[in-house]
């Protein structure tokens, strides 16, 4: 990336016609750069935080009206000078204007600069200059919510509380080293071991919150299991008011999994329809069977379709017990239920199953609700932290692994200077988390997958 003394410029909304769009100008001359194409108003002159009404001149010929945002070093966004120029969003209009802000001196931003520019000048740590792209990026009220709380800070906190109590440990235990003859001890072993098992403790729960995390980002995957016909493909089609799945009455149509997500109160679904299960000798069929069989290991919640049409008695009763041997939670669904016959309906229902007709889409809103009833909600709203990036989850590994040497390390009374190196490895991870310890490589793999102009 480049340095940090010039001003950039992007347009910050997305492009493409519209009514307004906002053109943002970063940098030492952002303001003076501003005023050498307003008219109206002398900028240079304007308090911070103020709008201006005027126009932007091209030579002669006036461009656009437009109001300028001023917002003065350090209370902006990236803590420079900051101006945004609101200007019709005309593609035209929008690239006049940023041609005529580089002929003044700026420079068009990469993508994720002005963060980035936030993030050096210490508006905010690293772990929440990423909260910002997942910000942006939230699609449900779950993951909103996560983002937010991890740009306000709530992440970095633990990690920096950590980070303290530890150096103060390292400290100690160099400071041991510079009075090696004496045999002191001013860290008690027994009190570093209990602080790092103390410190493996919500460490390890930030790692297996990754999972949790990933679920609000990417939706609860939800499995479509049941016998070949049992409705599979209807009912997600039904779900999803759309025709997404293959629907025939052949059975074993489905060969492959789909996908698809729905918004149920705020939280994300991820449906997965699958190649229905059942025995058998075509080879394509039988990846798919196996692969339904990964997938209903993998999902939060297994539907499970009984097809009340054809299952007699004896078949749901052995698929009721098989479902009931499967580790993740399940929903028992009698699909059919316009035209099966009443006692096979009782023993599903008996089983606490649902009754519905994918077809006729009865019901489906009971489905819903159970729905949300079975799946584990509570962590998702707790007010906890969640690790959602896989960046912070693969250093907070490496840094248990620090973590854990040094637990080996103390209990076979490895000498002082390995005791502090791996001390020294657990906090540069830590650090990493939150960029006190930075790459510039890490900085760009970073910020370059944010958007221009964010
Ligand atoms: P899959 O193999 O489990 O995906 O089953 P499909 O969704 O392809 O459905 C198999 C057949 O059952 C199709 O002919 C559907 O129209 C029919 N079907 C699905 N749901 C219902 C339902 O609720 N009632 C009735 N009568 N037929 C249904």
């Amino acid at each position: 990336m480049n340095a940090i003394h010039d001003t950039i410029v992007a347009l910050s909304t997305p492009s493409g016609v519209g009514a307004i769009a906002v053109i943002r100008l970063s940098g030492k001359e952002a303001i003076t750069i501003a005023n050498d194409l307003f008219e109206g108003k002398d900028l240079t002159q304007a308090a911070t935080h103020t709008l201006h009404f005027g126009s932007i001149k091209q030579g002669e010929e006036v461009l656009d009206e437009v109001v300028a945002s001023i917002f003065k070093g350090p209370r902006s966004y990236t803590k420079e000078n900051v101006v945004e120029l609101s200007c019709h969003a005309s593609p035209y209009i929008i690239e006049q204007l940023l041609q005529l802000t580089i002929t003044k001196g700026a420079r068009m931003a990469m993508p994720g600069e002005f963060t980035q520019r936030a993030f050096l000048n210490g508006r905010f740590d690293l772990a929440q200059a990423e909260a910002v792209a997942d910000l942006i990026a939230a699609e449900n009220k779950a993951a909103h919510g996560n983002a937010i709380r991890q740009m306000r800070g709530g992440f970095s906190g633990e990690i920096k509380e950590f980070r303290e109590k530890l150096i103060h440990f390292a400290s100690m235990i160099e400071l041991e080293l510079d009075f090696s003859e004496e045999d002191v001890e001013f860290a008690s072993r027994d009190e570093l071991r209990t602080l790092v098992n103390q410190l493996m403790v919500p460490i390890n729960g930030l790692i297996r919150s990754f999972e949790l995390g990933n679920v609000i980002k990417n939706g609860i995957p939800i499995v479509i299991a049941g016998k070949p016909n049992a409705g599979k493909s209807t009912l997600l089609n039904a779900l999803l008011n759309e025709e997404r799945a293959i629907v025939s009455n052949i059975a074993g149509t489905t060969r492959d999994v789909i996908e698809d997500v729905m918004n149920i109160d705020g939280i994300t679904f991820r449906f997965i329809d699958t190649a229905g299960l059942r025995d058998t000798d075509d080879e394509i069929e039988a990846i798919g069977v196996s692969r339904t069989k990964e997938q209903m290991q993998k999902a939060s919640v297994i539907l499970y379709l009984i097809d009340l049409e054809r299952a007699d008695l004896e078949e749901t009763q052995q698929e009721i017990a098989g479902l009931k041997s499967e580790d993740t939670p399940y929903l028992l669904i009698g699909n059919k239920a316009d035209i099966a016959s009443e006692d096979i309906k009782n023993e599903v229902a008996n089983n606490d199953g649902l009754l519905i007709s994918a077809k006729k889409k009865t019901d489906l809103e009971g489905l819903n609700q159970q729905l949300m009833k079975v799946v584990d909600l509570e962590g998702l709203n707790a007010e906890a932290t969640f690790v959602t990036n896989s960046r912070h989850v693969s250093v907070l590994k490496s840094t248990n692994e620090a973590l854990q040497r040094v637990i080996n390390g103390i209990n076979s009374q490895i000498t002082n200077d390995f005791l502090a190196m791996d001390i020294r490895q657990a906090l540069h991870h830590l650090g990493e988390i939150t960029g006190e310890i930075t790459t510039d490589d890490l900085l760009d793999n970073i910020f370059s997958k944010f958007c221009i102009g964010k």
